[in-house]
């Protein structure tokens, strides 16, 4: 099996099958839409080749050509080739064509039905496209037709005589002539529309009204595609029905700079207060290969930084081997990621910065000391211990390296409300995948602590905002006290 034709969902990261995280998790070759999930790509391996096939409005975009060419390329070259479309591959999706062009081919392929848009924007608008007594049957029906077209497909009067819910599909465009022709069809004027634009997206709009004026109404309210239209008496529904929270970060986009695996919980974090995510990471963990020195020898051991704190208990073959030593974590992020492994850390300072660390350490003398870190750090640690005395041994751990961003990242970045930073090493590898310009006062900067910040200004960049707390917690409580502050 080589390709893979699959739906990604309309937006919601979550409304993702569990089949298209295994396949996008193990593809060699993405090629996707431009309207998938943001964080859709986050679980992709880090050498896969991702392909924006996206289609820009009548902009330069790759052509359906290009993109069979692209699939049939990678398939016969026996890549593991995911297609990634919005929704379902099925419906409006073109998936059928690529499955023709694969099966003529004499290429195997997988189809992954995806929700979509016109049932689960709806469910997230409030609107059941069915509902007993109301509505039994439901249309799925392109917008994209110019109604006014003499040959159009569409058979404008059966449309109108159809006795259930219609929901179109890229009709913004065209939306006032699909009110016309289903009136002109005899469906009343009275009849209750809703426009749902970027449904299950953190930034979902709602238009409500009837044939009559909803044109207007979504005019005045400048929706924009995608959207959906309901029409039909479900669509009243939604008045009781709506669900959709809207959290303190509702219609705000964060930008996540930190490396992807560690991005995603902060990412669900932020995505759960409303907003909309971008993950734009620069940066990626590699791990060092490392053998742990006999810890017996050792009476204190310093971990300063959950990676570090992972890391360290993979390089362990057997828990007793940390027999010994006190324990001492930079923080509580650090902390935790050690007691997730069953390690309780003796030493937590509040704030995650070397010299509050030190600081907790000023009464514990220690003779000898292993510090677990990353290849490079700040040498504030091991310098005050050495100071004091101590015989210190460093382990490195992992390193960061920089990860290519893309210029969909690099664009929704730059372009996001709020542009958060974890580490110096993010805010390093980030401004150098950047570069230069392009760097306006629009987002705002948002640092996790001190040392990011000093990062930040060395390369010109003011955060505005710095969390108190220095964990994912207090950035997130950074962002939330700032959105409700603007
Ligand atoms: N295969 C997709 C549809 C692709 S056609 C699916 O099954 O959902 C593109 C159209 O889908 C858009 O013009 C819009 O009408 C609709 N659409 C896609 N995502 C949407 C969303 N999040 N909210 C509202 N409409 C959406």
């Amino acid at each position: 099996m080589t390709a893979y034709l699959v739906g990604a969902g309309p937006g919601d990261a979550g409304l993702m099958t569990a089949r298209s995280l295994e396949l996008i998790a193990r593809a060699d070759v993405i090629l996707y839409d431009r309207l998938i999930p943001d964080g859709a790509l986050a679980g992709a391996r880090a050498d896969a080749e991702l392909v924006d096939v996206g289609k820009v409005g009548a902009g330069a975009q790759v052509s359906q050509k290009t993109t069979n060419e692209l699939l049939l390329r990678h398939a016969r070259a026996g890549r593991d080739v995911v297609r990634l479309k919005g929704g379902d591959p099925f419906v409006f999706g073109r998936g059928g064509e690529e499955a023709q062009l694969l099966r003529a081919a004499g290429l195997d392929f997988e189809v992954v039905p995806g929700v979509t848009a016109g049932v689960a924007a709806a469910a997230y608008a409030g609107i059941p496209v069915t509902q007993r007594g109301i509505s039994a049957a439901v249309a799925f029906v392109t917008g994209h037709e110019d109604p006014a077209k003499p040959d159009t497909l569409i058979d404008w009067p059966a449309l109108a005589a159809f006795p259930g819910t219609l929901v179109f599909y890229m009709g913004v465009r065209s939306l006032r002539r699909i009110a016309e022709r289903l009136v002109a069809g005899g469906r009343p004027a009275s009849q209750p529309v809703a426009v749902v634009q970027r449904g299950t997206f953190a930034d979902q709009r709602t238009v409500a009204g009837t044939l009559a004026d909803i044109a207007q109404r979504a005019a005045d309210a400048g929706v924009r595609a995608p959207a959906i239209t309901v029409v039909g008496q479900v669509a009243a529904l939604a008045e009781e029905i709506a669900w959709f929270e809207r959290g303190p970060l509702a219609g705000r986009s964060v930008a996540v700079t930190r490396a992807r695996a560690q991005a995603s919980p902060l990412a669900a974090r932020f995505r759960a207060l409303g907003a909309s995510v971008v993950e734009a990471p620069a940066i990626r963990i590699e791990p060092i290969a490392a053998t742990l020195p006999d810890l017996a020898a050792f009476d204190l051991l310093c971990v300063t930084s959950p990676n570090g704190a992972r890391r360290l208990l993979e390089c362990c073959r057997d828990a007793r081997e940390l027999h010994g030593p006190a324990i001492a974590a930079i923080g509580p992020g650090t902390a935790d990621a050690l007691r997730e492994r069953g390690v309780v850390a003796d030493i937590v300072p509040e704030r995650a910065v070397a010299e509050s660390l030190v600081d907790a350490l000023a009464d514990r003398p220690a003779r000898r000391v292993l510090i677990a870190r990353a290849e490079r750090a700040r040498e504030v640690l091991p310098d005050a211990l050495r100071d004091r005395g101590a015989d210190v041994e460093i382990l490195a751990l992992y390193r960061t390296v920089a990860q290519p961003l893309d210029e969909r990242a690099r664009a929704g970045a730059l372009g996001a409300d709020y542009l958060t930073f974890t580490s110096a090493s993010a805010v390093r590898f980030f401004c150098e995948a950047a570069g230069p310009g392009a760097w306006g006062a629009d987002p705002q900067i948002v640092s996790i602590g001190p040392i990011t910040s000093e990062a930040l200004r060395e390369r010109g960049l003011e955060p505005h905002v710095e969390a108190s707390e220095h964990t994912p917690d207090g950035l997130v409580a950074a962002v939330v006290a700032a959105a409700r502050a603007r």
